[in-house]
């Protein structure tokens, strides 16, 4: 795929090259630069891609989790930039989470800070999440739960226009827009449950801002007011009302600009802003 983009660019382009840069939605070993662990692509689980990759294209290759990259192209060109104590959670079909702590992407002990996904928000709900723990985040706060709370309140709610729709959290949204009480309901409930995982973190890390970022973010209208109370109600107050929680703005172009800084920065040792 590399090859096939690099030819696309035209002549030249080869020598212009000095890094690769790859993400992966999963845990990474930056010391090794190994894959660890990916729920979604079992088969990269303890593969050594970045020097396979370095081997195959005779660059410099960067490895990094998508998420933390998604951070890092927030604070670079997005909703954080200015700012030197970030989180930016990833609501998509899971829940991702990156933490920059005085401008520098904090990747934990083991490669896996930031895993705001599956902090436990509701040990009784009995769903079991992929990670094998119960009552996930990513459960009550992604796309894929926004699509099943809908199914499950389709009883409660029998004039819901969602009844005769094949379900997305799109479709959910629209009708939100247009007043329909079930998904109300369900962005309400997923505020709150973006709450609680966020007014965890706001306890432990006390960042300047929150950036959330995905898809779901177009529903912002939806649950932005719900689970800024919940927060404020949940998190020590002080800091609350002081912590910016804002919607991403480089959509999910956000993973590819952190990429390519995080590439910059190890290139230019003399940056600054070292990450
Ligand atoms: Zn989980």
């Amino acid at each position: 795929m590399v090859n096939a983009l690099v030819a696309a660019a035209g002549e030249g382009t080869p020598s212009q090259i000095v890094a690769g840069s790859i993400m992966v939605p999963g845990t990474v070993d930056n010391d090794n630069a190994r894959v660890i662990q990916v729920p979604n692509l079992p088969s990269l689980t303890n593969f050594p891609l970045q020097s396979v990759l370095e081997e195959r294209l005779g660059w410099p290759v960067l490895l990094e989790n998508d998420a933390n990259a998604a951070a890092v192209g927030e604070m670079w060109q997005g909703a954080a930039r200015g700012y030197r104590d970030v989180i930016s959670v990833t609501l998509g079909t899971g829940v991702g989470g990156g933490v920059i702590l005085d401008g520098k992407l904090w990747r934990g002990a083991h490669g896996s800070a930031g895993e705001i996904g599956h902090a436990t928000v509701d040990p009784s709900s009995g769903l079991k999440c992929k990670c094998g723990n119960i009552g996930c985040l990513e459960l009550f706060a992604s796309a894929t739960a926004i699509v099943r709370m809908t199914r499950e309140g389709l009883s409660r709610f029998p004039d819901s226009e969602l009844k005769s729709e094949e379900l997305t959290a799109a479709r959910v949204y629209e009708a939100g827009r247009r007043g329909d009480e079930l998904a109300l309901s369900v962005f309400k409930k997923f505020g709150t449950y973006l709450a609680i995982g966020l007014a965890s973190l706001i306890n432990v890390i006390d960042p300047e801002i929150i950036v959330i970022a995905g898809g779901v973010v177009n529903g912002w209208d939806l649950f932005a007011d719900h689970m800024q109370q919940e927060v404020n109600e949940r998190a020590v107050r002080a800091t609350a009302l002081q912590v910016k929680i804002a919607a991403a703005q480089c959509g999910d172009n956000a993973g590819l600009l952190g990429a390519t800084r995080l590439a910059f920065v190890r290139q230019d040792a003399q940056n600054s802003q070292e990450l």
